[in-house]
């Protein structure tokens, strides 16, 4: 298995975590299991859930759900968001807010997590897939190929649902102007990227909407949560409706449509909000993961590290989240291979995970159509993720660079 939203993969339960520790962010485990990303709760989300309990706003609506959706749409620059129970819910209403139904092809990325595919058939469209360029998101030459082809067999493009992968934003501009010229609406899938940008642009900035998620593992969490996001005020408003029920303002329940119970309760969007105030300190922690393991891989052979060093460093206009920091490694030239170090690391009871596995390479989405050139497959072949996660403290991060030392300098067995 390697769905690193598995949020029970990465949660620690409070009682296996020494009590002193476990409100302190960046203390993390001494001892025990290294996550790939786990969650990141201190004192203050503790305090901000008590004081949400206290209130008596238990139902999901109340102000920390309004307090929640104000604050996400400043950061990501959006008119409107809608707190939701998933980022699969968001993706799901997002797409029906696009009109995207029965017989409909929407295009997305191959290499992602499944939810992103499954929201789709949950539509009763067909997910139809582009392979990655070199940084792990859609590549837009085949995008482009892949409108034209399913435009020539007779096939309604609903939607286009680029995926910002690992906390690395998409090519959005390129996606924006195919999408314009074939008059194909957007749906960005931002559920890894909250708090990166691109040129400028903050993530869940692009497209007809967005979808972010606040899973277990995901760069800050509600436990369990989503948001969509959108200037469009009627897409806002029918995405509220649709994750409500579906009711008419009638005094009795009376409904035309089908509906759905999607919404975030308030108690969650109180630890939304505090999560939110620390999400700049949360990405400077998972940038310094980022720069240990670059020195780190540095001067090995056939070692790279994931997604490009164009700008993803740095402060300026384009910068990840580094929600996973990834390597890819040519087995040929390094004399061993992303799973030689994932069972490694396992050893020493540190997570490791290879890349997602491609959504076309799916037994369940073997029949869909796909647009793909091999990179995803050599990606998934060859890659492994690390942890991140920003709950991981100095103890964590220097165990696992001894880890990957001495898997390094031989003590790797066969
Ligand atoms: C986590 C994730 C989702 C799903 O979000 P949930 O909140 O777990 O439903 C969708 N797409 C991608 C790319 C993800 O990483």
């Amino acid at each position: 298995m390697h769905a690193t939203s598995d949020a029970r993969d990465a949660w620690t339960p409070a009682s296996e975590r020494d009590a002193s520790r476990s409100l302190r962010p960046g203390s993390g485990n001494v001892s025990g299991r290294i996550h790939l990303s786990s969650p990141d709760i201190g004192a203050e989300e503790e305090e901000a859930v008590l004081s949400a309990l206290r209130s008596g706003w238990i139902a999901p609506l109340g102000p920390h759900v309004d307090k929640f959706e104000s604050d996400l749409a400043a950061l990501t620059e959006r008119r409107h968001a809608v707190a939701l129970s998933s980022g699969t819910a968001a993706l799901h209403l997002g797409l029906l807010t696009l009109d995207v139904g029965e017989g409909d092809s929407v295009i997305t990325s191959t290499l992602t997590f499944a939810a992103t595919a499954n929201a789709i058939v949950y539509t009763r469209a067909r997910p139809v897939f582009v392979d990655a360029d070199s940084t792990g998101n859609m590549n837009p030459a085949l995008l482009r190929l892949a409108v034209e082809d399913q435009g020539n067999h007779g096939r309604r493009v609903a939607a286009i649902l680029p995926v910002d992968l690992f906390g690395k934003m998409a090519d959005h501009e390129s996606i924006r102007n195919i999408a314009n010229e074939f008059a194909i609406p957007v749906l960005t899938d931002a559920a890894e990227s909250l708090g990166a940008s691109r040129e400028g642009q903050s993530a869940g900035s692009t497209g007809s909407a967005a979808a972010v998620s606040f899973n277990g593992n995901k760069i800050i969490t509600t436990s369990g949560g989503g948001a969509l996001l959108t200037d469009d005020g009627e897409i806002a408003q029918r995405a509220r409706y649709l994750a409500t029920q579906a009711r008419q303002p009638t005094r009795h329940y009376e409904h035309v449509d089908i509906g759905y119970n999607y919404r975030l309760s308030n108690l969650l969007a109180a630890l939304g909000s505090s999560q939110l105030r620390r999400l700049p300190a949360m990405i400077e922690r998972r940038r310094t993961h980022r720069l240990m393991y670059r020195e780190i891989f540095h001067e090995v052979p056939g070692v790279t590290v994931f997604g490009g060093p164009d700008g993803s460093d740095g402060n300026g206009p384009t910068r990840d989240n580094f929600w996973l920091t990834s390597i890819i490694v040519d087995a040929q030239v390094a004399g061993w291979s992303a799973d030689d170090l994932i069972t490694h690391l396992e050893r020493a009871d540190i997570e490791a995970r290879p890349i997602w596995k491609p959504m076309h390479l799916q037994p369940i989405f073997a029949s869909s159509d796909c647009y793909v050139d091999g990179t995803s497959e050599s990606f998934f072949e060859c890659g492994l993720s690390l942890p991140s996660g920003s709950s991981l403290g100095p103890a964590d991060t220097q165990r696992i660079r001894a880890a990957i030392m001495g898997f390094l300098e031989g003590g790797r067995e066969k």
